[in-house]
């Protein structure tokens, strides 16, 4: 059987160099950074050190990086925290964020706030008339992420951006999906706020960032001992900031030739879907039309549900997901799908596979194999059963 992983935009596998990078932290080295004795010292340097690195992979300042736990969190300390200092206007997020956008933003009526989505096209584009439109409305902050988790499609932020400073509202943007996969800069985004996460791109789970304009006004989440500037307290998890920090540095030097790797195999995945036989007349490849990340490819068949291929695919050894990873617990079409007007039932059958510079063409012809036979078996039993 295979053991293949195609999951890719759900987390990666940790890189042994970042692995070793973390190990001291995690056994002799067990300082905490506020310590003003030589462990706490030592502690405080790697997490310096850390800030560098992610700063200069995201194209801004180390004065400028927060740590956080995850990148909910960071996403959650954006929204709560910028429009928690402004004006009680409208919140704007494109209809096809995270939930960890989305939610936040809707906790916020609760205070006043009015929260509404940002439309997108049929290709996943968000429309900049529907936004230039609802910001004739006071609003306080806007949010649209970067690359889609799901369909990979990129949005324009920073034109995006440009359209929110123009009536004075902030800006955030959700980078998770962008880091190490598309050249990014916080300066040239010229966003107030920007999330990172770390388990993305080969980094341990538990660290990310906010990347945050020294500017802004905002409300800490967790308030206590004040680390962070006092933007973000507790004690920090430097072995995870640390590896955050290597990874950054290992994401910024292979990031060309990841793009080139991940769009060649992502083409012959796809050419291989739409040549396969028994699926040609019904595959649809969602957001293949605009600009989207090399690594990803989101793709539905008629008549098939979308959970009962990825766990065929699962028992033959090959890990993908049906719609966000992080949602894969509702058995509800893809939100994503929904708000670029796909149909409920096409939505269903929705499957994203991403790949990584690690991935193999042998690993994607095989793959093309077993996809093949999957879907023709369950073609085969959905017709006795009909
Ligand atoms: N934003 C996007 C676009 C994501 O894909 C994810 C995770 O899948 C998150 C935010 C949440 O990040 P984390 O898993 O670090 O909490």
């Amino acid at each position: 059987m295979a053991n293949v992983y195609f999951d890719n935009n759900a987390t990666t596998a940790l890189d042994s160099r970042v692995l070793e990078s973390m190990l001291p932290w995690l056994s002799s080295q067990s300082g905490n950074p506020t310590s003003r004795h030589v462990y706490g010292r030592s502690a405080r340097d790697a997490v310096e050190h850390a800030r560098v690195q992610v700063a200069e992979a995201c194209g801004a300042y180390s004065s400028q990086v927060v740590f956080t736990a995850n990148g909910t969190e960071a996403n959650n300390f954006a929204i709560k925290g910028m429009a928690g200092n402004l004006p009680s206007a409208q919140i704007l997020t494109s209809a096809i964020e995270h939930p960890c956008v989305t939610r936040p933003a809707l906790m916020m009526q609760q205070f006043g706030y009015s929260s509404k989505p940002i439309a997108v096209d049929s290709s996943g584009k968000l429309s900049l008339e529907n936004l230039q439109q609802q910001l004739t409305l006071p609003t306080s902050l806007v949010s649209v992420m970067l690359a889609n988790n799901e369909t990979g499609v990129i949005q324009e932020v920073a034109i995006v951006a440009e359209l929110a400073r123009a009536v004075g509202a902030f800006i955030h943007t959700d980078a998770v999906q962008g880091l190490g996969k598309i050249p990014l800069s916080f300066t040239d985004l010229n966003v107030h706020a920007m999330t990172v996460s770390s388990h993305k791109i080969h980094g341990p789970q538990g660290a990310a960032a906010l990347i945050l304009d020294k500017r802004v006004d905002i409300q800490p989440l967790l308030h206590g001992g004040g680390q962070e500037k006092g933007l973000r307290s507790g004690t920090e998890n430097v072995a995870a900031i640390v590896g955050f920090g290597v990874a950054c540095e290992l994401a910024v030097a292979n990031r060309i030739h990841y793009a080139s790797h991940t769009q060649l195999l992502r083409d012959q995945f796809e050419q291989g879907l739409v040549d396969i036989g028994s699926i040609k007349s019904s595959v649809m490849i969602f957001g293949n039309k605009v600009a989207r990340l090399p690594n990803t490819s989101f793709f539905a068949m008629n008549g098939i549900e979308g959970e009962t291929l990825v766990m065929a695919l699962d028992r033959k050894g090959y890990a993908v997901a049906s719609g966000s990873a992080c949602s894969s617990d509702s058995t509800e079409p893809s939100n994503v799908l929904l708000a670029m007007g796909i149909d409920k039932d096409l939505a269903r059958g929705a499957v994203r596979v991403s790949f990584d510079a690690t991935n193999t063409p042998a690993q994607v012809n095989d793959f093309l194999v077993t996809l093949n036979n999957e879907v023709k078996r369950l073609k085969e039993l959905t017709a006795i059963a009909a």
